[in-house]
């Protein structure tokens, strides 16, 4: 079992299968796109169901597969069909902007893939046009469509994002009440890869909770793990449920039960840090698993307390972009 230097269990990863996107969000990189990593760099999948095979063995029970896009990568199924039968793996989710997903959904429905987050931060096309630098709302919005109606739990990850979206919130909100769906309304961090400044938070959590305040004043607050980063809402009368992510804010840090591994395989152990270690290049070594095993408990042995503090240890990281970090 990983175990970290402040005694929390390490159970959880969220693994990065490539940097590359087909958006350009502008919260999370620049409309050129940044310098995205060549080919041999990335860890192929069989390095990836290795990984997760040592990860599992090591106690980690939920993987999240993140990117850059997943979808992007064209061999990303055969991974999926790999980790969804590891014995001791107990949830396997994705997150993506659902624009690639759709010859997929009904493979994943059979591979038993617990959840996907939906990244989606308009409810116009407009709007999505403006955030995301791309013209594909419609089949974001029939994508998602198809997912509520499939066995797949659903997420919807709307960052709230000063003078562009802000309007679309209660929006969301009306969508929550129709359909069966968690809506997280998250703090936008500074990782946009120069994409535009980032001075200081306007929208923090406190004001995102008063703003939803102000036109459904009942809301109760719902149970959930101790390590889960969104505290969670429900209206009464509504079908799905509402959640603030204070991802700027770091709230959560005390409870943080994961590493990020980059579709490069550098071991990230904090989102504010930067990378500890390289497992790649352990991985391509030809050395038994053994060493891989120890670069973990090496890492997570050296854990900052919290986002400030790694963000203290390894100075400022603020040109940094999310589609290599996985998010
Ligand atoms: N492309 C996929 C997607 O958008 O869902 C997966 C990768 S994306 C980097 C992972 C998550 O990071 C998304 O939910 C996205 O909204 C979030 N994200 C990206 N940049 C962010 C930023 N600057 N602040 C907060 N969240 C961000
Ligand atoms: Fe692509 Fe996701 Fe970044 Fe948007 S947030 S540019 S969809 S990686």
């Amino acid at each position: 079992m990983l175990i970290d230097n402040h005694n929390r269990v390490i159970n959880y990863v969220r693994l990065a299968v490539t940097d590359r996107c087909n958006l350009r969000c502008n919260y999370c990189m620049p409309e050129e796109g940044i310098a995205f990593s060549d080919s041999k760099s990335l860890l192929s999948i069989d390095e990836m169901k290795r990984l997760c095979n040592i990860l599992v063995g090591q106690g980690v029970d939920k993987i999240r597969i993140t990117g850059g896009e997943p979808f992007v990568r064209k061999d990303l199924m055969k991974l999926l069909a790999y980790i969804t039968k590891l014995e001791g793996l107990k949830e396997v989710s994705i997150t993506t902007n659902a624009t690639l997903i759709g010859p997929h959904i009904e493979q994943l429905e059979d591979f038993g893939i617990n959840s996907i987050n939906v990244s989606l931060d308009a409810i116009t096309p407009e709007t999505f046009h403006r955030i995301t630098r791309r013209d594909q709302f419609e089949l974001v919005r029939e994508n998602l469509m198809r997912l509520i109606e499939s066995e797949i739990a659903v997420r919807i990850n709307f960052i709230v994002l000063e003078g562009q979206n802000e309007e679309d919130i209660y929006e969301m909100l009306e969508f929550q009440r129709k359909h069966d769906v968690r809506v997280r309304f998250l703090e936008e961090m500074p990782f946009n890869g120069g994409s535009r400044n980032f001075r200081n938070l306007n929208w923090n959590h406190r004001k995102i909770l008063e703003h939803i305040r102000g036109r459904y004043p009942d809301f109760e607050k719902l149970p959930a793990p101790l390590t889960s980063t969104s505290v969670n809402y429900k209206i009464p009368g509504h079908t799905g449920s509402f959640g603030i992510i204070p991802s700027f804010s770091r709230t959560f840090c005390g409870s943080c039960n994961r590493l990020r591994v980059t579709a490069t395989g550098d071991l990230i152990t904090c989102l504010y840090g930067k990378p500890v270690a390289n497992l790649r290049t352990t991985l391509r070594s030809g050395l038994h698993d053994s060493f891989v095993e120890e670069a973990l408990v090496r890492a997570v042995g050296s854990r900052a307390k919290d986002g400030f503090e790694a963000q203290e240890q390894f100075g400022p990281i603020f040109g940094s972009s999310m589609t290599s970090i996985g998010g």
